[in-house]
């Protein structure tokens, strides 16, 4: 049993006895309840280190205590910038004692997508609640498979879809739900940027590389949060235009979705072009997001002439934040496993469309 559990449970023998013997007992005998979680990062590569170690030091609700690294170069600066203590740094292999660590909540696991569903559930097994980035892992199989250890640890589980914590896409999702403007006709979805390195594992098929998990997954949420409904069909077409690079797996990806309502929606994302954008045309109206998937500053415009400029100087804190607050007050996460699932059924669906050269029913 872990420390978390017999804490627990010593905590629940107190709380019986006390109410039943001495309610002024119960007053010496809990603790305060935690206003902040402490995180520990596994996996110290650019997300973790330029945005999410950063942003927590933003956090009213979370505090970097902790991080899980295979390269012990790294530990001694971690060290210096974050005040980590020695009992709170860890590799791969002694991970799993983390589940005695009283000083960590939560492990956000922010490692290439086919080592997610390892160390979430690993990580789920020390009772601990998980972060995990997106794509959520490779495959429905995988992604099944993190949420029932979540679920069989009662820990909760979080997708690190920064986007739908930003009050701009809040408002994509709010058109979706209301249907001001009718029904959606027709929407066009774009993420992608340009990729110049030659040796990343974005490249790298077995870690769950390529550009649909990466870029691609921003393109499907932009047209699933503005259709509001899952699709029902794919036609989907994989090219590269650098195939000394990218040969393992696609530099682009175009995929057309079919909504139950008759909304279609064009998608496309690549690592060799500069895109960003959303279009959503509905019945009596559009609407415009220019960027759809940055980290601060989506914006955009609705054919009645609303302005979509909610500021916001980045979504990361507020993301931990509000995870944090749903894991305190035992509150849903905002975008749990299912919803990251959702996602890979969709991808999944678009690899075979690609591959058969074929409209796949979803
Ligand atoms: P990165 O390559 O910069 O870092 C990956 C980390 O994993 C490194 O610390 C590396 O040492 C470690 N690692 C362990 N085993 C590895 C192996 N076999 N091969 C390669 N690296 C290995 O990647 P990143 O950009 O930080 O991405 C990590 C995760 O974060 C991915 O799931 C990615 O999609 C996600 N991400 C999310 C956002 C976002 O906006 N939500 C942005 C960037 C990245």
């Amino acid at each position: 049993m872990n420390t978390e559990r017999r804490n627990f449970l010593k905590t629940a023998g107190l709380l019986a006895t006390s109410a039943v013997f001495s309610p002024n007992t119960l007053l010496h005998a809990t603790k305060a309840p935690k206003t902040k979680l402490g995180v520990a990062l596994v996996g110290l590569g650019y997300y973790s280190t330029d945005l999410i170690a950063p942003s927590l030091l933003k956090t009213e609700h979370c505090e970097l205590k902790g991080i899980v690294t295979g390269t012990p170069s790294k530990i001694e600066t971690w060290q210096k910038k974050y005040g980590l203590k020695d009992s709170n740094i860890y590799n791969y292999q002694n991970y799993d004692k983390i589940a005695d660590n009283p000083e960590i909540d939560v492990i956000y696991v922010i490692l290439p997508p086919s080592m997610h569903r390892e160390y979430t559930v690993r990580g789920a097994n020390t009772g601990k609640h998980i972060w995990c980035e997106k794509p959520m892992a490779p495959s429905v199989k995988d992604c099944q498979a993190m949420i029932e250890a979540c679920e069989k640890n009662k820990v909760k589980l979080a997708i690190g879809y920064r986007c739908q914590h930003d009050p701009n896409i809040q408002e994509v999702m709010k058109v979706a739900k209301e249907r001001p403007f009718g029904k959606v006709k027709l929407i066009n979805s774009a993420a992608g940027y340009f990729d110049a390195r030659t040796n990343h594992w974005k490249q790298n098929k077995a870690l769950g590389g390529g550009v649909m998990g990466d870029m691609g997954v921003y393109a499907l949420q932009g047209a699933r949060l503005a259709a509001g409904e899952e699709p029902i069909s794919v036609l989907a077409r994989a090219s590269t235009t650098r195939p000394d690079i990218y040969h393992e797996v696609e530099e682009t990806m175009m995929f057309e979705l079919e909504f139950p309502g008759g909304a279609l929606a064009a998608c496309q994302s690549s690592f060799g072009i500069n895109m960003n954008h959303l279009q959503v045309n509905y019945e009596k109206g559009w609407l415009k997001m220019e960027p759809q998937s940055g980290y601060g500053n989506n914006k955009g415009s609705i054919s009645n002439g609303t302005i979509i400029n909610y500021p916001l100087a980045s979504q990361q804190p507020k993301q931990m934040d509000e995870d944090a607050l749903s894991i305190l007050n035992n509150k849903p996460m905002l975008v749990p496993g299912e919803e990251g699932l959702r996602d890979i059924k969709v991808v999944e669906a678009i690899y075979k469309s690609a591959r058969t050269n074929s409209l796949v029913k979803i």
